[in-house]
C-alpha cells in the first residue's frame, strides 16, 4: 500500500460506532462505482484480502457486514499499537476465512482417509498476521464469542476450535443475513463443543450400545445374512433419538422418515421400537400370514408413538424400494398431508427426516429435485432435516472422483442456501450439537438443513461382501478402528462421568432386552388414536355399489356459483367468453363441456366438505386452455377461484402450478395420498408421455405400493393422451405401459370420452370407499369436440359407465360387426359411420379398461347374439395401447367361435410420426379398416 494511502487509512478509520458507518458508506459507494471514491481510499478498498479461486471469494456483503456490525457497536476504539488498525481490518478477514473454509480442515473423517490440503487463507500469515500479534486485543465484529475484542492468540484458538474441530459447518453460501447470524451465534458462541451433562452423556452413550449391540447380535445369530448394517455410521440412532426428542418438546406431533436400507433395521428397532423378536423372526423367515405378496425387511415401514417431555411424538418409518433417494418426496409429501390435516401452514406440527447415502444424495436428480420443492408453495413442509449416513463408499464406488463432481457429496443443498453442517461420526458429542443446531434451525427459518454424519462401513455393501476386495486400504484401517461405542465409552471413563463398569451394565442390559425379544428403545409407546383412521377404506373392490347420485338442482346450484366472477376481477377475453359459455352450461342453454364437467366434479366434491387437491405444470389453466379453476385478474394480476367460493365451510380446493418435475411431484403426491384418504388428490402431466419422467413411482409405488405393503392409495393421474398429428411426443400418454403393470386389481385404467363420464370417474373416487390410484387418459382435442357433451342429468346419476354400448339407433339384427374402442378415436368411427349412413356396425367404448369390466361388456354383447366380427380398433400403434395387454380380456367377453381382429396403426418403434399428412392417412386408414365389414 502506498505510503499516502496508508495514511489516510490510518487516519480515517479508527474502527469506532462512528465512523465505521463512514467507512461502511464509502465502501458501499465503492462497490456501486470503484472510482466514486478517492484513489486513496480505492487502493484501499482494492487491497482488503480475498480468498483464491472465484468460488470461495469473500463477497463483498460479508466485508459489507462486518463494517455494519462493527457500526452498531457502542463508539469505543480499539487501536492497538504499531498499525493496528490495518491489522484490525485483517483479523476480520480471519474470522471470516474461518466461516468460509474452517470446514475444509476440520476433523471430519473418522478413518483419517480424506486428503486435504491446509487451508492458506486459514493461517495467519496469508492475513499478515504472526504469532508475534498474539498478545495484542482486537476487535472481534460479528465473532460471537460474548466479548466485543480479544487476544489474537486466544481468538486463533477459539477460531480453530469452532470450525476446525468435529463440525465442519458450511453456512457462508447463506445470503439472508439473519440465518447466518443465528448459525455463528450457535457455533461460536459454544465453540462448537456441547456442554452436556452426565445424564445426556449416559442417554448418547445408550444409544450407540444400541446400535453397536444389535448389529453384533444380528452378526452372531444370522451370519452372512443381509442386513445392512449401521456400524460405523451408529451416531445415527442417538442423533434419530435427539431429533424426535426435540422436535416433540418443541411440539411437533408426528414426524415421519424416509430413509434407504443401510442402518434401516438398526432404525427400526432402536429408535421405532419394532420388538427385537418380530425382526429376528423375519431373519428366520416366518412372517405373519398376509395376502399380499410383502417385501424384504429392509424395505419395511413401521409405525409408533414416542414419550417425549413435550408429549407422545408419532412417528411413521415410510416404506420404501430399493430405489435410494426416490422415498425423500414420499415423506415430504406425506408430511404435507399430515400438516394440512392438522391445518398447519409453519410445519411445526410435523417434522419430515430424509436420510441419504453420500453417492446417491449427489448422484440422484430426485434430490435437487426435492430441494427445489422444498419453498414451492404446493410442496412446502416448513423445512426437511437431511441426514447424510456419509460412509464414503457407494457399494464399491469410493473414489471421491468417480461418485461425484462437487467438493462435498451434499454441495447440491446449496442450491436452497440449506446450511450443511459436517460432522465427525466418531464424535458423538458434536453429532448430537450438530443435531440440535439442525432442528432448532429449521423451527426457526422453516427450511431444508443438512447434516452430513461423515462415517465408514464396518462390513461390505452387505454383510456378504468382501469388501477388501475393491477398498483394501479403507479396510485395513476399518479393521483396525474402535467401534464408535468402544470410542465414547473410554471418552466417558477417562473423563470421569460414566465409568467403564456402568458402561458394562448397560451393554449387558441391552443385550439381555434382545435375548428376551423386549422393545429397546425406552420411549416407544404403542400407537394411540391416530389423527386418521384408515378402517372405513379397507377391504373394498372397484365394484362395490356406493351412494352415487347428486341431483340436477344441486348440480345446478353449484354450476352457478362455479361460473360466477366477482365484476371488479377483470378476465382475459378468451376467458370471459369460456365464461360466457359455461353460464350458458349452468342455465341449461347449452349441454356442458369437458372443461365445465370436471369443475362441477370438483364443486361437488368441495361442497360435500371434502378437500381436492390438484398440482402439475398448468393445472390453474389447463395446458390445453380448459380448465380455468384460476382466474387472473388481467389489472392487477390477483387471482380468484370460483371453488374456494363454494360456500361458507366448504372443503379446501388447493390447485397449484407445480415445479417443473414429475417424477418427484408425483411421488410427492403418492406421499400425500397414502397419508390422506380423504378427498381427491390429482396429479396431472403436462402431456402424458412426461410420465415417464415418473416410472419409478408408478413402478416401485403407485402399481405396488399395496400389494407389497399394505398401503392404500387413492391418487388419480391425469395423462393426457390422443393421436392428434402433434408427433411422437405428446401424442402417447403409453397407455400400455400402464396395462402392463395392472394385476389383482391394483389400480384403475380409464379412459372417459364424455363429460359426464369424467364428472362421474372423479366423484366415484372419493364417494365410493374404495382407495386405489386412478390412471386417467385423459383427452386433448376431446376438450372441445362438439359431440363431447353432456346434459345435467347425465351428470346426475353418479353413474361411471365402465363400458358404453351403440349410442346411433342401429338395430341390432342387421349389426354384422362389433368394434370396440377407448377415448377419442370412438368419435372419428362414430362421425364416420354416419358419414357413410352405414348401419351394419355398432360401436362399443370401453371406458375402464382395468379392472376390465367383462360382465358389462357381455351383457352389452348379448345385444348382438349373430356377430361374428370383432374388432378392436385403436389408434397407437400395434405394439403400443391396448391390444397387447387387453386382448385376451376382449376375447374373454365374446361369445365363443366368433373372432377378434386389430385395427390399428402397424407396429412402430416411435409412438407416433412427424407428419401431419402420414398421421392423417394412418388415421383414415384405421378408422375404415375398423368399419369395414368383411363378406366370406
Ligand atoms: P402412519 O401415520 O403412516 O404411521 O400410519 C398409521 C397407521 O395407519 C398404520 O399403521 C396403518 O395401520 C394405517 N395406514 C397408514 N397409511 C395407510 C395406507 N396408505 N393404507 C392403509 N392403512 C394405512
Amino acid at each position: 500500500m502506498p505510503e499516502g494511502a496508508m495514511k489516510t487509512w490510518l487516519e480515517s478509520s479508527h474502527f469506532s460506532g462512528g465512523n465505521t458507518a463512514y467507512i461502511e458508506e464509502l465502501y458501499e459507494s465503492y462497490l456501486d462505482n470503484a472510482h466514486s471514491v478517492s484513489d486513496e481510499w480505492r487502493e484501499i478498498f482494492q487491497q482488503l484480502p480475498k480468498v483464491e479461486g472465484s468460488e470461495l471469494e469473500y463477497r463483498h456483503s460479508e466485508i459489507r457486514d462486518e463494517f455494519r456490525q462493527l457500526a452498531k457497536q457502542p463508539a469505543k476504539t480499539v487501536v492497538i499499537s504499531g498499525g493496528g488498525d490495518a491489522k484490525q481490518v485483517k483479523v476480520l478477514q480471519l474470522i471470516n476465512a474461518f466461516r468460509f473454509r474452517g470446514h475444509q480442515n476440520a476433523n471430519l473423517d473418522p478413518l483419517g482417509i480424506w486428503q486435504r490440503d491446509k487451508v492458506r487463507d486459514l493461517q495467519l500469515a496469508h492475513h499478515d498476521l504472526s504469532e508475534n500479534d498474539f498478545d495484542k486485543e482486537y476487535n472481534v465484529g460479528s465473532f460471537a464469542i460474548g466479548q466485543e475484542s480479544m487476544k489474537l492468540g486466544d481468538l486463533y484458538k477459539a477460531l480453530r476450535k469452532t470450525y476446525c474441530s468435529s463440525i465442519g459447518a458450511e453456512y457462508m453460501h447463506i445470503t439472508d443475513t439473519d440465518e447466518k447470524r443465528w448459525l455463528q451465534n450457535r457455533l461460536e458462541s459454544v465453540q462448537s463443543k456441547a456442554d452436556f451433562s452426565v445424564s445426556e452423556k449416559e442417554e448418547i452413550l445408550k444409544g450407540l450400545i444400541a446400535a453397536d449391540g444389535l448389529e453384533r447380535y444380528l452378526g452372531a445369530k444370522f451370519p452372512g445374512a443381509k442386513r445392512f448394517s449401521l456400524e460405523g455410521g451408529d451416531a445415527l440412532v442417538p442423533m434419530l433419538k435427539e431429533l424426535i426428542t426435540r422436535a416433540g418438546t418443541n411440539g411437533a406431533k408426528e414426524v415421519v422418515i424416509g430413509m434407504a436400507h443401510r442402518g434401516r433395521l438398526n432404525v427400526l428397532v432402536n429408535v421405532m421400537g419394532k420388538n427385537p423378536s418380530k425382526l429376528f423372526d423375519e431373519f428366520g423367515g416366518k412372517h405373519d400370514e398376509i395376502k399380499s405378496s410383502g417385501d424384504v425387511k429392509y424395505h419395511q415401514g413401521y409405525s409408533s408413538d414416542f414419550v417425549t417431555p413435550g408429549g407422545n411424538v408419532h412417528l411413521a418409518l415410510a416404506f420404501n424400494p430399493s430405489h435410494l433417494e426416490i422415498v425423500n418426496p414420499v415423506v415430504i409429501g406425506s408430511v404435507r398431508a399430515r400438516l394440512d390435516r392438522r391445518n398447519c401452514k409453519q410445519g411445526d406440527l410435523v417434522l419430515p427426516i430424509t436420510i441419504h447415502g453420500d453417492s446417491a444424495i449427489a448422484g440422484q436428480g430426485v434430490v435437487q429435485e426435492t430441494f427445489n420443492m422444498s419453498q414451492a408453495n404446493a410442496f412446502k413442509v416448513g423445512g426437511t432435516i437431511r441426514i447424510v449416513v456419509n460412509n464414503q463408499v457407494g457399494f464399491t464406488t469410493s473414489k471421491q472422483e468417480d461418485t461425484r463432481s462437487g467438493e462435498y457429496c451434499t454441495d447440491i443443498a446449496k442450491m436452497v442456501q440449506a446450511p450443511i453442517l459436517h460432522v465427525n461420526g466418531d464424535d458423538p458429542e458434536a453429532v448430537i450439537l450438530a443435531t440440535q443446531i439442525a432442528i432448532d434451525y429449521r423451527n426457526e427459518f422453516k427450511r431444508d438443513v443438512v447434516i452430513d454424519l461423515v462415517c465408514y462401513r464396518r462390513h461390505g455393501h452387505n454383510e456378504a461382501d468382501e469388501p477388501s476386495a475393491t477398498q483394501p486400504l479403507m479396510y485395513k484401517k476399518v479393521r483396525k478402528h474402535p467401534t464408535p461405542r468402544q470410542i465414547y465409552a473410554d471418552q466417558l471413563a477417562n473423563e470421569g462421568s460414566v465409568t467403564a463398569v456402568k458402561a458394562e451394565e448397560l451393554t449387558n442390559y441391552y443385550r439381555k432386552l434382545l435375548d428376551e425379544g423386549q422393545c429397546t428403545v425406552e420411549q416407544w409407546r404403542p400407537m394411540t388414536a391416530h389423527s386418521v383412521d384408515w378402517t372405513p377404506y379397507l377391504g373394498h373392490e372397484w365394484n362395490d355399489d356406493y351412494d352415487k347420485e347428486i341431483s340436477v338442482a344441486k348440480l345446478k346450484e353449484l354450476a352457478d356459483k362455479i361460473v360466477t366472477i366477482p365484476e371488479d376481477h377483470k378476465v382475459h377475453s378468451r376467458v370471459n367468453k369460456i365464461y360466457d359459455d359455461r353460464k350458458k352450461m349452468a342455465s341449461g342453454e347449452k349441454l356442458l363441456d369437458w372443461g365445465m364437467a370436471e369443475n362441477l366434479a370438483y364443486a361437488s366434491i368441495v361442497d360435500s366438505g371434502e378437500r381436492v387437491r390438484i398440482t402439475g405444470q398448468d393445472s390453474g389453466r389447463g395446458t390445453f386452455f380448459h380448465r380455468h379453476a384460476v382466474l387472473h385478474n388481467q389489472n392487477d394480476g390477483s387471482k380468484y377461484l370460483p371453488l374456494q367460493n363454494i360456500r361458507e365451510g366448504q372443503g379446501p380446493f388447493d390447485v397449484h402450478d407445480s415445479v417443473l418435475s414429475e417424477v418427484s411431484v408425483l411421488a410427492f403426491e403418492y406421499g400425500y395420498t397414502t397419508a390422506e384418504p380423504a378427498g381427491l388428490t390429482i396429479w396431472e402431466a403436462q402431456f402424458g408421455d412426461f410420465a415417464n419422467c415418473a416410472q419409478v413411482v408408478f413402478d416401485q409405488f403407485i402399481s405396488s405400493g399395496e400389494q407389497k405393503w399394505g398401503r392404500l392409495c387413492g391418487l388419480t393421474m391425469l395423462l393426457p393422451h390422443g393421436y392428434e398429428g402433434q408427433g411422437p411426443e405428446h401424442s402417447s400418454a403409453r397407455l400400455e405401459r400402464f396395462l402392463q403393470l395392472c394385476a389383482d386389481h391394483n389400480m384403475q385404467v380409464c379412459v372417459p370420452s364424455t363429460p359426464a363420464q369424467v364428472f362421474n370417474m372423479l366423484r366415484r373416487q372419493v364417494v365410493r370407499p374404495m382407495r386405489r390410484p386412478l390412471v386417467v387418459m385423459s383427452p386433448k382435442s376431446l376438450l372441445r369436440h362438439p359431440l363431447a357433451v353432456s346434459s345435467m342429468e347425465e351428470l346426475s346419476t353418479g353413474v361411471f359407465h365402465n363400458v358404453i354400448g351403440e349410442v346411433d339407433d342401429i338395430k341390432p339384427e342387421n349389426v354384422e360387426r362389433v368394434v370396440f374402442c377407448s377415448g377419442k378415436v370412438y368419435y372419428e368411427l362414430l362421425e364416420q359411420r354416419r358419414k357413410d349412413e352405414q348401419t351394419n356396425v355398432a360401436i362399443i367404448r370401453i371406458e375402464q379398461l382395468y379392472p376390465f369390466p367383462e360382465d358389462e361388456l357381455k351383457a352389452e354383447l348379448e345385444k348382438y347374439p349373430n356377430v361374428q366380427q370383432f374388432v378392436w380398433c385403436q389408434e397407437e400403434p400395434q405394439n403400443q395401447g391396448a391390444w397387447y395387454c387387453s386382448q385376451h380380456h376382449f376375447r374373454a367377453a365374446i361369445p365363443k367361435g366368433t373372432y377378434l381382429t386389430y385395427a390399428g396403426r402397424k407396429p412402430s418403434a416411435a409412438p407416433a410420426v412427424g407428419y401431419m399428412s402420414v398421421h392423417v392417412k394412418e388415421q383414415h386408414a384405421l378408422v375404415n379398416d375398423a368399419l369395414n365389414v368383411e363378406k366370406d
